[in-house]
C-alpha cells in the first residue's frame, strides 16, 4: 500500500493542503480560505482532509504535518498566531479528531524543511532559508532537524537585528530588524524617502526594482543596500551552523539577479572560512513549500 501524508499550511487569509506520496510527489492540492474561528478552522481542515483521502482508497496515510504562523513548542502547541487572531492552541489535540498523527511546526521552518526534502536544498542536511516577501521569514536546518529552540522561537531569521536602519520599527515591536530592512515593506519604506516614490499614492516593491533595471540610482541603491542586509545576516547565520547551501525565497527574490547579486557579494566578503564558498540559489517549492515541509516531518527523518 502507497504510504502519503498530509501537508497543511494555514495562513492568515488561506489554508493551503496537499497529499503527498513517500517519493516526494503531490497527489492532490486543495486551498481554502481560512476561518477565524478556532473550531471552524480545524473542521473545515478536517472535512477537506477526508474530501481527498476518498480520492485516493489504496493509500495508507501515516499522519498530518500542519504549519501555523507562529512559535510551535513540542510539535503542537502554538503559543499564539497574530495574524489568525489564535492564543495557545493545541493544534495535534484540534486535528487528532481525525484519528491521525499530527505534527504542527512553524510555518516559515517548515518551508525550509520541504525545500530540503524536495526542493533546491535537496540532499542537504543543513540549510538555511531567507525568505523575503512582504514579510521576512525563514527557517534553519542543522543536521536534518529543524532549529526550534527552548520555546519556539528559534530560526525566526527575520528578527535579526540589522545594522541598515537601527531605529525602523518592525513588526514584532522591536527596532532595526532585518525584516524592517530588507522585506518588501522595508524596501519600499527605503524608496520612499526619495523621488518619485515619495509622491507615489501607492508603491510596491516591484515598482523599486523596475525603476533600478530603468537606471534610477536612488532604487539601485535601495535594493542593494536590501540585499546587503540579507547578506549580512546570512554571514552570520553561516557562522552558527555552517550550512551546505543559503536558500532564497519569496515574493521579492522573484527579481532574481538585482536581489541575489547583493545577498552573494556581502556574504562572499563576510562569511567565516569554511562557509564562504557554499551555494547561495533560490528556493524553487514556491507556495507548495509548507506542503511539502508538513509531509517531511514524517517522511524525511
Ligand atoms: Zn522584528
Amino acid at each position: 500500500m502507497r504510504q502519503v501524508c498530509f501537508g497543511i499550511d494555514v495562513g492568515g487569509t488561506t489554508v493551503k493542503m496537499g497529499l503527498v506520496a513517500q517519493d516526494g510527489e503531490l497527489l492532490e492540492k486543495q486551498e481554502f480560505v481560512s476561518a477565524h474561528d478556532v473550531e471552524e478552522m480545524f473542521d473545515n481542515i478536517a472535512v477537506h482532509m477526508s474530501e481527498v483521502m476518498s480520492h485516493f482508497p489504496d493509500c495508507q496515510c501515516v499522519g498530518a504535518g500542519i504549519g501555523v504562523p507562529g512559535p510551535v513548542v513540542d510539535q503542537r502547541l502554538v503559543r499564539g498566531c497574530a495574524n489568525l487572531g489564535w492564543g495557545e492552541v493545541d493544534v495535534a489535540a484540534e486535528l487528532g479528531r481525525t484519528g491521525l498523527p499530527v505534527r504542527a511546526a512553524n510555518d516559515a521552518n517548515l518551508a525550509a524543511m520541504g525545500e530540503m526534502w524536495q526542493g533546491a536544498g535537496r540532499g542537504c542536511r543543513d540549510l538555511v532559508l531567507l525568505t523575503v516577501g512582504t514579510g521576512l521569514g525563514g527557517g534553519l536546518i542543522s543536521g536534518g532537524r529543524m532549529i526550534t529552540g527552548f520555546n519556539g522561537g528559534g530560526g525566526e531569521v527575520g528578527h535579526i537585528p540589522s545594522s541598515f536602519h537601527p531605529d525602523w520599527q518592525c513588526g514584532c515591536g522591536k527596532y532595526g530588524c532585518l525584516e524592517a530592512t530588507a522585506s518588501a515593506s522595508g524596501i519600499i519604506r527605503a524608496a520612499r524617502q526619495f523621488a518619485p516614490f515619495n509622491e507615489m499614492k501607492r508603491v510596491t516593491a516591484k515598482d523599486v526594482f523596475d525603476a533600478a533595471r530603468d537606471g534610477d540610482e536612488n532604487a539601485r541603491q535601495v535594493i542593494t543596500d536590501a540585499g546587503h542586509a540579507v547578506g549580512h545576516c546570512a554571514a552570520i547565520l553561516a557562522c552558527v551552523i555552517n550550512p551546505e547551501i543559503i536558500l532564497i525565497g519569496g515574493g521579492v527574490s522573484a527579481a532574481g539577479r538585482p536581489l541575489m547579486d547583493p545577498i552573494e557579494e556581502v556574504f562572499r566578503k563576510e562569511a567565516f572560512g569554511p562557509s564562504s564558498h557554499i551555494r547561495i540559489a533560490r528556493a524553487m517549492l514556491g507556495n507548495d513549500a509548507g506542503i511539502f515541509g508538513g509531509a517531511a516531518l514524517f517522511f524525511c527523518e
